[in-house]
């Protein structure tokens, strides 16, 4: 970095001087190792290097622009990935560095189906679910794939508009292949929805296959340059083995036989597990894209109370109304990256049982996966929006950086299983285990949701009461998870009783929603707990290392506080906390969020992201903030091609200078002849 130049390069630096930790020492963790992020960041320079994905530029492109370059783009990650024989993860890696949705989003679920025409974009793939008339209720799909079992062929038939598929990325342009969720149906008996791998497009020449019409759906809040589309089929045959049948299969004489678990019928159910791995780097990396902007630009933006001493105004960030909008969003990326690693291990262990036949994994890793994507990427929404808010007018601009990646990532809440739908996933799952517990004492639970046990014994249940002494209290784990398992579990036997009052299930979803949330608020406490200590407690001998973990437990402590302030409703409705124990819980906010600001810049700086990622003039490393908007103006096209040699605005002539030499007749309401 240059010599400090001005007061905002000064602020930066002085952050940075006062920081207790070094916040390399934490990068690593959010990339997976040191290895992985030696490699990761070999993967920017190739990226950096390459000017087909220049972003310099991005914020003035409009769809078509932004289409015309997604496909160079995606030719060039081919030619690198198979040049650098790039991992699954590296793969992954880059599409998010490149920062934007490249049509190039195959699963590995679907490049281990389609193998090595798909792994080398010979086929290039989607995934077709949702209908015009049909999202969330897979159940109701209308398109059909009908059994011919003369010819051995599959008609995929959508024969009404509302059975048209809609929203399916890639589809609209660049696909040639797509897997189709349908209606399997053998010789008038429907047997629900299965996924069937159609060719939509020609391999010779991209040209539409018959019967298969296309179109790209139009404009989008984000996702510009993914071309989603909408399509219907009009008796397309496909050869029976186009169905997938990794689950559930057909014979040649029509026998259809049952995937070992009924879930695993329909392919797309479980799309959440591997989702949330991306999901969780997703919603990582801009919940933390968020945090590093908002967190820079707010040290360096001085504006209100003035210090009679330096004669300078104060940061912003030292406005504890900015801290409670800005720093959680610190402690959300590394709740959520404990979260991802805790995840991760039950998905591998799910993988592992199911070569072997053995599915019961799959209910809890379908309702983990579930209830984690449903609420982190709901957090992440809406903390975004929230530190942007926090940023003034500047905030507003697109030159912030904080809108781009915002309007993408808000389509998250969506796909891969609508937000709260997914709530009443894992309501029915937690309901189910209360029930078992009920029926059987001795029955196993898998750790996360082995509080439900507290719930036996009813009568000393809501007995319970929170055992907090002052505010210190709350930094001991066990009071603070004790405190989330028995909101969980009273919210699971409320919702119980309800149902067995007679209230019909969708009369239940409000406390699904807060059910499903209250539940993970608490799996994301512990995990983080049980990450803080077994990353960072383990070993404290040196300064450095205690400085670390202090610095690590600061943040815990802010998404214990902040979570507790955020729900207190839930925490005093049934007594569970005093009024005083409220109080607590505030004061615990305020003291954590002090805790945590004078490393705030460190916390920004240890997400490892450069400045060609985050091309915001807000946020960037050196603090230049207020050059870079300057910077940025220059090449705003209304500034370039839109004005002549002398700065004067294209129209002028014909429009601007009959007004201002009123060369336009003068107005009189007086003379309205409407
Ligand atoms: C950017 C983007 C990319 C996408 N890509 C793909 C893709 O590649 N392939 C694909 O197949 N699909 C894709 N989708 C579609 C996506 O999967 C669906 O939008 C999603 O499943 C939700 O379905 P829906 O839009 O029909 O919403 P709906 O199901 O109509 O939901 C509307 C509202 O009703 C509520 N609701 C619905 N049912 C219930 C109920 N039973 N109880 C309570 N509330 C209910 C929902 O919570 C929601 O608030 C994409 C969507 C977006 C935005």
């Amino acid at each position: 970095m240059p010599a400090a130049e001005n007061q905002q390069q000064l602020d930066i630096a002085a952050e940075r001087a006062r920081c207790t930790f070094d916040p390399a020492q934490l990068t690593p963790l959010f990339y997976g190792d040191e290895e992985k992020l030696k490699r990761f960041k070999q993967i920017e320079t190739l990226i950096d290097n390459d000017p087909i994905f220049d972003r310099s530029d991005r914020y003035f492109l409009g769809r078509t622009e932004r289409f015309q370059r997604s496909l160079p783009m995606v030719k060039r990650y081919v030619e690198l990935r198979n040049q650098h024989g790039f991992t699954p993860e590296e793969s992954s890696y880059f599409k998010i560095y490149i920062d934007d949705y490249i049509p190039a989003q195959a699963s590995d679920e679907q490049l281990k189906v389609w193998g090595p025409p798909a792994e080398n974009f010979n086929y290039i793939g989607c995934y077709a679910q949702t209908e015009l008339g049909h999202g969330s209720n897979l159940s109701r799909l209308e398109t059909t794939a009908t059994l011919d079992i003369e010819r051995d062929q599959w008609v995929i038939n959508s024969p009404t508009q509302s059975s048209a598929k809609f929203w399916i990325g890639t589809l609209g342009k660049t696909a040639n292949h797509a897997i189709v969720q349908a209606r399997l149906i053998i010789k008038g008996k429907d047997y629900g929805a299965h996924p069937f791998l159609v060719p939509i497009r020609s391999l010779k020449d991209h040209t539409l296959l018959p019967g298969v019409m296309i179109r790209d759906q139009g404009p989008k809040q984000g996702a510009i340059s993914m071309d989603n589309g909408y399509a219907r089929f009009d008796h397309v045959r496909i050869p029976r083995e186009n169905m997938l049948m990794r689950f559930s299969q057909v014979s040649t004489d029509g026998v259809y036989s049952k995937p070992i678990h009924p879930k695993l019928a329909y392919g797309g159910m479980t799309a959440q597990i591997p989702f949330y791995r991306d999901c969780k780097i997703l919603t990582l990396s801009m919940v933390s894209i968020a945090a590093t902007i908002a967190t820079r630009y707010s040290a360096v933006r001085r504006q209100g109370n003035v210090n009679v001493a330096t004669d300078l105004e104060s940061q912003v960030l030292d406005y504890p109304s900015v801290q409670y909008r800005i720093l959680p969003l610190i402690s959300h990326a590394f709740a959520t990256i404990f979260s991802g690693y805790w995840m991760n291990e039950m998905y591998a262990q799910y993988n592992a049982d199911i070569t072997k036949g053995d599915a019961s994994l799959l209910k809890d890793v379908h309702v983990y996966s579930s209830g984690l994507k449903s609420y982190c990427t709901k957090l992440g929404a809406d903390g975004i929006e929230e530190a942007r808010r926090c940023l003034g007018g500047h905030g507003y601009s697109l030159f912030s950086g904080m809108i781009d990646f915002h309007r993408q990532f808000l389509a998250t809440v969506t796909y891969e299983g609508e937000n709260a739908l997914l709530t009443q996933q894992v309501s029915r799952y937690l309901l189910k285990l209360y029930r078992d517990v009920v029926r059987d004492p001795g029955v196993h639970l898998s750790p996360a949701s082995k509080y439900i046990f507290s719930l036996y014994h009813h009568g000393l249940f809501v007995k319970q009461r929170c055992s907090a002494r002052s505010v210190k209290d709350f930094y001991r784990p066990e009071v603070v998870l004790g405190a989330f398992q028995h909101r969980a579990a009273r919210l699971i036997y409320e919702l119980s009783e309800a149902e067995k009052n007679g209230a019909t299930w969708s009369e239940l979803n409000l406390e699904c929603m807060r059910l499903s949330k209250a539940h993970v608020q608490y799996i994301m406490i512990e995990n983080f707990c049980n990450g803080l200590e077994k990353r960072f407690g383990g070993d404290t001998t040196t300064e450095e290392q205690r400085n670390l973990y202090a610095a690590v437990q600061s943040v815990y402590n802010l998404h214990v506080f902040w979570t507790l302030e955020t729900e207190l409703g839930e925490f005093l409705e049934d007594a569970y906390f005093s009024p005083e124990q409220a109080q607590w819980v505030r004061q615990g906010l305020k003291e954590a969020l002090k805790s945590v600001r004078p490393n705030a810049v460190g916390f920004a700086d240890c997400f490892g992201f450069s400045d060609t990622f985050l091309n915001s003039a807000l946020g960037s490393y050196d603090g230049r903030a207020y050059e870079r908007l300057a910077e940025m103006t220059e090449r705003e096209p209304l500034n370039t091609q839109l004005t002549d040699k002398n700065g004067v605005v294209w129209g002028y002539e014909e429009y601007l200078k009959p007004l201002i030499h009123g060369q336009v007749s003068p107005y009189s309401a007086k003379t309205s002849k409407l």
